[in-house]
């Protein structure tokens, strides 16, 4: 990198928050992708006059920003693909500025990590719903950015549904505020909108100003056992159209049943085609008993063999083990995942997973199945006995692409919570049209006419 610029950096930032160091550039070079790109270096500004500066010179001296929160993506979002100045908000710009009592909303920076806003707006009572898997670590930079979702997505929706206003720093410098912290906002065009989700790419995100609700006093966990994968996607949506809505309602397929038995020995039924785990909540006992009955009624209607209800939060724990220890019980089918998030509407979950295994027979690959089916959002996991054989990776891919050509066509998306970002870029087109793709390119135009801003991702 140019001396000129450094020496800039360092004289706006101090020599503690602009490092060009070998060893900073390998830290800040890698994301959950375990793919790595080395930076030119690592930039912390202390608040939103910082990343104003940042960014005008940046602009004006063409040099890239990849704005960063804790590199959990899955997708290579953060990742320095070719160079650039890494911005990180997890030094300062990680503060809750308020927490609103009156009006249910939370004020954040970017750099304020998920759970600590959780854990903060329960001491009042409150709830910040979208919990994705990583919330003990993600930013909620990087979750508004990537419109993170969770566990409790089907019954309270995900990132954006809790974002009302947002301050962000335009690539020129120039500092917008999007949303307002009103219920109803319809003047001029929703700039919040286009930014939740645009990974990093259109401006650099500085505050969010987030929906709470009331948190539910009462919860119950539920488990059904099914023969098969389809009675249990069938299952789902028979639940859904009664009316109730879990907070969650997550599968394992025989496979990642059978991994996780095999790794953890918690007398799981490995001849089960698929297990259902529901957690219902509310308020009134009886409205809670209520939404058990219908889910009990729902999975015999389906042919559920078993259904449990935990007694106490020791056995709901025992019950959800299970699903959150599938993803890493899995990894004794291959020694590489190719794991992908599609998300189909929640009728066609029985057509994708009898798609899925068609796939998984045709490519000799087993393809263990695995999430969130409450809102039609199934992790598929092609796995690879061998890392190092090209072939096998090669047509681990081409398997990879006939799950997403499948997931379009049942009406669903490339990705329900991952994001684009670098790995899933190539499949851009087979989601979208060329007029869809240039209506992309010339937003991201728009907001970014000198492409500093985490460019060549997206497929864009
Ligand atoms: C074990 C594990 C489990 C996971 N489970 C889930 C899950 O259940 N649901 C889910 O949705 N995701 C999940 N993820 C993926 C990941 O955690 C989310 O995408 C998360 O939102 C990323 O947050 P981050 O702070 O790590 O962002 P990063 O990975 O650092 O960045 C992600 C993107 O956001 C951009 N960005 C970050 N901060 C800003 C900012 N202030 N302004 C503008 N752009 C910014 C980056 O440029 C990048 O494009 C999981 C990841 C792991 C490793």
């Amino acid at each position: 990198m140019d001396k000129a610029h450094i020496a800039y950096f360092k004289k706006l930032l101090g020599e503690d928050n602009a490092y060009f160091d070998e060893a900073h550039r390998r830290a800040y070079s890698y994301d959950a992708t375990r793919k790595s790109f080395l930076p030119d270096g690592v930039l912390f500004p202390r608040d939103e006059n910082d990343v104003c500066e940042i960014l005008k010179f940046c602009n004006a001296h063409q040099i890239i920003i990849i704005p960063r929160g804790a590199g959990s993506g899955f997708t290579g979002g953060a990742l320095a693909v070719n160079g650039g100045l890494v911005l990180g908000f997890e030094k300062y710009m990680n503060k809750i500025l308020e927490i609103d009592l009156e009006n249910l909303v939370a004020r954040v920076q970017p750099g304020v990590i998920n759970s600590a806003l959780q854990k903060e707006v329960a001491k009042f009572g409150l709830f910040y719903p979208p919990d994705p898997a990583s919330m003990e670590y993600s930013s909620l930079g990087g979750n508004v950015s990537e419109n993170a979702g969770g566990m409790r997505a089907a019954k309270y929706g995900i990132t954006k549904d809790y974002v009302m206003a947002l301050r962000a720093v335009l690539p020129s410098g120039e500092l917008i505020r999007a949303g307002k912290r009103t219920i109803k906002d319809v003047a001029g065009y929703n700039i919040a909108g286009i930014l939740i989700a645009s990974e990093g790419s259109l401006a650099v995100i500085t505050e969010i100003t987030l929906k709470l609700i009331a948190l539910p006093k009462l919860k119950k966990t539920a488990m059904g056992v099914f023969d098969s994968v389809q009675s249990a996607m069938n299952a789902v949506y028979k639940t859904l159209s009664k009316g109730v809505t879990p907070v969650s309602m997550e599968f394992l397929d025989r496979l990642s049943i059978q991994a996780v038995e095999q790794k953890f020995h918690k007398g799981l039924p490995t001849d089960a085609g698929a297990i259902l785990i529901a957690d219902v909540d509310g308020n009134v006992k009886e409205s809670v008993e209520s939404d058990l009955a219908v889910l009990k009624e729902s999975f015999k209607d389906c042919n559920a063999r078993e259904f449990r209800v935990a007694k106490d939060e020791a056995e709901a724990a025992d019950i959800w083990f299970a699903r959150r220890n599938c993803s890493q019980s899995i990894n004794i089918y291959g020694t590489l995942k190719l794991n992908e998030d599609i998300t189909v509407p929640r009728s066609k979950l029985p057509e994708l997973l009898e798609g899925i295994e068609q796939i998984s027979s045709k490519y000799g690959f087993k393809v263990p199945c695995f999430g969130h089916t409450g809102d039609g959002n199934v992790h598929t996991n092609v796995m690879i006995p061998d890392k190092n054989d090209e072939k096998q990776v090669q047509k681990g891919h081409e398997a990879i692409t006939e799950i997403f050509k499948l997931a379009v066509n049942l009406g669903g998306t490339l990705s329900g919570e991952h994001g684009i970002g670098l790995s899933k870029a190539p499949f851009m087109k087979l989601a979208f049209s060329e007029a869809e793709m240039n209506l992309f390119r010339a937003i991201k135009k728009a907001f970014d006419p000198n492409n500093i801003l985490n460019p060549y991702k997206m497929g864009l």
